[in-house]
């Protein structure tokens, strides 16, 4: 069983019936870079950079930062890497600061909310990035977490663009066209993805933090665990609303939620027409072979069964027996 999943690496990542889909990495440490290439990922489709700040003495400056980028696209050799912006506060605590001096963290100043307000890291980060891209020749692209409004997208996306005429005025080599794209992982976001995915070059769905924002069920509190499942027909109906908005727009949609790399929801989310996949690296395996199995009708009629049920359970049923068929 091991050696046939370490034996799917090198094999085309394609269902059945040969539609292509992208499968990715998600990385927290540059370092994991090395375990996705061995699983052969087609690139990093989440790259968290809270590590940076795990340390206590705050964060490393722009060259550090950029060093830690150049790293991980060097080592993915002109496969593509999406880098999200610092995503702290709520349930990414960061030592040295206190926390929980807000009431409701997860509704508080956390991720881009907070960069917005703290503009000197913000830009520090941005160049850090846009050095690292232009030093390497990668292909970078460049991912807000926590998009709540348009305007805020706009807001964010103005200060990269700021941010690029900067260090041209200084005479330093910064790419200032990257693609810049938007997590979907706030529920106003998914609901006014139409008008969104009319200015950002991509999304992509983060179904933990949509879930608990979609069901008010905090993904951290055990006792409301039973709640919190993107098994729930109000996640699947909304993923559905932001792959539609994405394919009428023409622009990419991922998934980087957990439920991309579990092998229960790999056909769903295929038939959903979500053809991007990106996981952390020891589940790539897994899905892949979930992938490989998949056929794209059945896929797609599991998806309009799923978009029909009244509850998680029901779901869950349809998923599980679907999963068995397939295998
Ligand atoms: C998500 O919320 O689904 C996501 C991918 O981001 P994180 O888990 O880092 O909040
Ligand atoms: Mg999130």
């Amino acid at each position: 069983r091991f050696a046939e999943l370490a034996s799917l690496a090198d094999l085309p990542t394609e269902t059945a019936d040969g539609q292509r889909v992208h499968l990715l990495g998600n990385i927290e440490f540059p370092a994991e870079v090395d375990a996705c290439r061995e699983r052969g990922a087609d690139g990093i489709g989440l790259f968290r950079t809270e590590f940076f700040y795990l340390g206590t003495d705050g964060p490393p400056g722009e060259l550090q930062q950029a060093e830690a980028y150049a790293a991980v696209i060097r080592a993915l050799e002109g496969r593509p890497v999406t880098i999200r912006t610092l995503d702290l506060g709520s349930d990414k605590a960061e030592p040295g600061r206190a926390q929980h001096v807000e009431p409701n963290p997860a509704l508080g100043l956390r991720s881009l909310r907070r960069s917005l307000r703290e503009p000197n890291t913000f830009r520090t980060q941005l160049r850090a990035i846009l050095r690292a891209a232009a030093e390497t020749g990668g292909d970078v692209r460049v991912m807000f977490p926590l998009v709540t409004t348009l305007d805020e997208f706009r807001q964010a996306k103005a200060t990269l663009r700021d941010v690029a005429a900067e260090l041209q005025a200084e005479g330093i080599p910064a790419r200032a066209d990257l693609p810049v794209g938007a997590m979907i992982e706030v529920p106003a976001a998914a609901i006014m993805s139409d008008l969104l995915a009319k200015e950002v070059d991509f999304f992509s769905i983060g179904t933990n933090d949509l879930t608990q924002y979609i069901l008010a069920a905090d993904r951290t509190n055990e006792t409301v665990a039973d709640l919190y499942t993107s098994a729930d027909p109000a996640v699947i109906r909304l993923i559905d609303m932001v792959a539609r908005a994405a394919g009428d727009a023409g622009i990419e949609v991922t998934v980087c939620g957990s439920i991309a790399g579990e092998p229960l929801y790999t056909m769903l989310l295929l038939g959903l027409g979500i053809h991007r996949l990106s996981t952390p690296p020891h589940q790539l395996p897994e899905v892949k072979r979930v992938i490989r199995a998949a056929r794209s009708e059945e896929a797609r009629a599991l998806a309009r069964e799923a978009l029909r049920c009244g509850s998680a359970a029901e779901v869950l049923d349809l998923l599980q027996r679907a999963l068995r068929r397939a295998l």
